[in-house]
């Protein structure tokens, strides 16, 4: 079964880091293609869809069927919510006339991460430590870049190498490294980010990281935890992590960004220092061997 929602969703997602640009083709990969499906199982006159998620975040498909020579057993186009590495029935098929042939066609769109249900009580740690505050360059509506959907987002000013952490709790949905020294130029759009699902169906968004991002698609962080250090990949104006949290539309498209409280009630203002955010169990490993090789110190 094709997903083209879910590319639809990702695609959004990635365009939740405007001025973090686009992803390398190598990681613009949903990473929950080919691992969702509906099968039928025939019984009899009956036919059972079930649908099966192996991806690491919830799905929400929007199962819609041609059919046959069948009766569905729920209205259609139905919505089927399949939690993380969950196989669920969908609904039943019946033939209305078994004396002839029957048959259907399965079509779906995928809201990757579900229905949004973003928690008003959530509050973000501020996503970086280095043990100093830090100014804001750009923040909600900024004229540079945070403008449409991007207008709930965030510019830290952050030397190059400061520890990028967690700002909530939630599952990597998806990274994208492998990109260099990025900057204001034509030609650079693609830059280094990690995505984090939220249990709100919210996705969290820290873009322009160096290149060699230390978390990685399923692991579950928590608030705090170190991701990656800072960096200048992508389109950007100076060093600078882009953070932001936005849902994924039903229909697909681009992820829209929402407003978000950080601790202490506080939405950061520009040129405003704020943090750093507390460091979490897992912080930023010594000698720093994650940093380019790509390994994991832990
Ligand atoms: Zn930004």
């Amino acid at each position: 079964m094709r997903c083209p929602a879910a590319l639809l969703a990702l695609s959004g997602l990635l365009g939740l880091a405007a001025c973090a640009g686009s992803p390398p083709p190598s990681a613009s990969r949903n990473p929950c293609q080919g691992k969702l499906g509906v099968e039928g199982r025939a019984e009899g006159t009956r036919i059972a869809l079930e649908a099966w998620n192996d991806c690491h975040v919830p799905v929400l498909l929007h199962l819609s069927l041609e059919l046959d020579n069948l009766r569905a057993s729920r209205a259609l186009p139905a919505e089927i919510a399949v939690p993380p590495g969950r196989r669920v029935h969908a609904l039943d098929l019946e033939v209305v006339r078994p004396d002839r042939p029957s048959g259907y066609r399965a079509a779906s769109q995928v809201q990757v991460g579900g229905a949004p249900h973003p928690d008003s009580a959530a509050r973000y740690a501020f996503p970086f430590g280095g043990g100093a505050p830090r100014k804001l360059s750009q923040g909600v509506g900024g004229d540079e870049t945070h403008q449409g959907v991007h207008h709930y987002s965030f510019d830290f000013e952050l030397p190059l190498g400061t520890p990028v952490l967690a700002a909530r709790d939630g599952v990597v949905f998806q990274v994208m490294d492998g990109y260099g020294e990025g900057g204001k130029r034509v030609g650079v759009k693609r830059g280094n980010a990690v995505v984090i699902f939220h249990d709100d169906g919210t996705f969290g968004l820290y873009g322009h990281l160096r290149k060699g991002v230390c978390a990685r698609e399923g692991e579950a962080v928590r608030a705090g935890d170190f991701l990656a250090w800072s960096g200048n990949s992508g389109y950007t104006t100076g060093p600078h992590l882009h953070f932001a949290v936005g849902v994924a539309p039903s229909a697909g498209g681009e992820i829209e960004t929402i407003p978000i409280l950080f601790a202490g009630d506080v939405v950061p203002e520009k040129n405003g220092v704020y943090g750093p955010g507390p460091t979490g169990a897992r912080a930023a490993p010594p000698g720093s061997r994650c940093d380019g090789a790509g390994a994991r110190d832990s």
